[in-house]
């Protein structure tokens, strides 16, 4: 069985099992977290939250994309979310390849430039730091003197935040 007939076939399980719920749709902690695609981080359970309480945004990296920007957009203006918390972490598949690399394979494969930046990293604290000033930068979003960024180790589990000073813009 494929795998996704397997979780179409949990998921009968799992509404069967759970009473009807009737959330609203904006976050009840007023809060957008932005993290990476990582299959060993259960952003619900490392942070202790539970459905309706937050926004997640995911991608390769966790990056500050222009789509995660619209979604914050979304996120502030029309449902309510005050602050923004930027996860990245240790072991990211992302400081595995380069972006010049990357877009070569991806040209090489396909005859076709991507028209995307790749976003690939070295230095996990670097890039956390520069997730959440293009984050405090971006005027599309109203609210952003809480927006704050952690690596977290995918090993111990544990969440360290990065101090981030201003620079020059
Ligand atoms: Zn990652």
């Amino acid at each position: 069985m494929e795998t996704i007939d397997e979780l179409v076939a949990n998921n009968r399980e799992f509404a069967a099992s759970l009473p009807t719920r009737d959330l609203e749709v904006e976050p009840t902690r007023r809060l957008a977290i932005v993290t990476c695609m990582d299959s060993r981080l259960d952003v619900f359970a490392a942070l202790g939250l539970t459905g309706g309480e937050a926004h997640v945004l995911r991608n390769a990296g966790g990056v500050i994309t222009d789509d995660v920007i619209r979604s914050l957009a979304v996120s502030q203006r029309r449902l309510g979310t005050r602050e923004v918390m930027v996860i990245h972490h240790t072991d990211c598949g992302m400081q595995k390849i380069s972006d010049d690399g990357f877009r070569a394979e991806l040209q090489a494969a396909t005859g076709v430039a991507p028209a995307f930046a790749i976003e690939s990293f070295e230095d996990v604290e670097a890039d956390v730091r520069q997730s959440v000033l293009r984050v405090r930068r971006s005027a599309f979003l109203p609210h952003r003197d809480s927006v704050r960024g952690f690596v977290y180790d995918v090993d111990s589990h544990a969440l360290r935040e990065i101090a981030v000073e201003e620079g020059p813009p």
